[in-house]
């Protein structure tokens, strides 16, 4: 479903991404982790089109993302749901009005149909009592939630996780966890998780890899990578975050 080959990006004399080359099947979980600053924010933004590349090539669904003229790649962006850290939910709109918004102004979805499916998707997280709140009167992990039900609203076809927990009390982890399990199962939907959780990615990703200065380091199924990796920047990355 993603098709990443020989990817490299620089910002000026910085270069973030040195030759990374990557497939994510439909329907799969794939974990990413690393060091601060090694590029995994960036390699996210490049799979979106966020970001564009230096050299090498990026294809999501069959679309080549580097030479999608500007309708082509809106509708990766538009099929492509991001969560970030920092939730960026709209703070003077309530939850509910921030998950009809983008189906509502860009879609085109009458306002009735986007507010039965925005409950839904509110529903689907667990925040249906909290419709009609801001997000300041939310915690954090209902924060989240929320914009993880925005990100459903545009009906994605591949979502894209830049560590949606580490703003979080580690109580909170697990709520905003189980959601992404729960979108994972009901959707069979594909996904980037840059995360540090262990637990959630080996129970819930097929693959787990390590980059580190803008390369992948090493790469297996998830269980195998946490527990027995082969390398030994791996090892050190991994005793580091335990
Ligand atoms: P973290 O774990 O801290 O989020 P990261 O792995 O997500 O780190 P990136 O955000 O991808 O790292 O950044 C990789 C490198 O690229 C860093 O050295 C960063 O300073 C640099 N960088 C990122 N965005 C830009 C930008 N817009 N302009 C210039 N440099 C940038
Ligand atoms: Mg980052």
């Amino acid at each position: 479903f993603i098709r990443i080959r020989d990817v490299y990006k620089s910002y000026g004399a910085v270069s973030v991404l040195n030759g990374i080359s990557l497939d994510v099947a439909q329907g799969e979980v794939v974990v990413l982790c690393g060091p601060s600053g090694c590029g995994k924010s960036t390699l996210l933004r490049c799979i979106n089109g966020l970001e564009s590349i230096n050299r090498g090539s990026i294809s999501v669904g069959g679309r080549d993302v580097e030479s999608a003229n500007p309708d082509a790649l809106q509708q990766i962006r538009l099929s492509t749901g991001f969560v970030f850290q920092n939730f960026n939910l709209f703070p003077h709109m309530t939850a509910l009005e921030n998950i009809t918004i983008a189906p509502r102004k860009i879609l085109g979805v009458p306002p009735r149909a986007a507010t039965e499916q925005g409950r839904k998707l509110l529903e689907q997280v667990g925040m249906e009592e909290k419709a009609d709140v801001y997000p300041f009167q939310l915690s954090g992990g209902q924060r989240q939630r929320v914009a993880i039900a925005r990100a459903l609203a545009m009906n994605p076809t591949l979502m894209l996780f830049d560590e949606p927990t580490s703003a979080l009390d580690p109580e909170m982890r697990e709520e905003v966890l189980q959601v992404i399990r729960k979108v994972h199962h009901e959707h069979n939907m594909t996904m980037v998780v840059v995360t540090h959780e262990i637990g959630f990615a080996k129970s819930v990703a097929s693959r787990a890899m390590l980059l580190d200065a803008g390369q992948i380091v090493e790469e297996a199924p998830a269980r195998a990578f946490f527990e027995n990796p082969a390398e030994e920047r791996t090892r050190r990355f991994l005793r580091a975050i335990i």
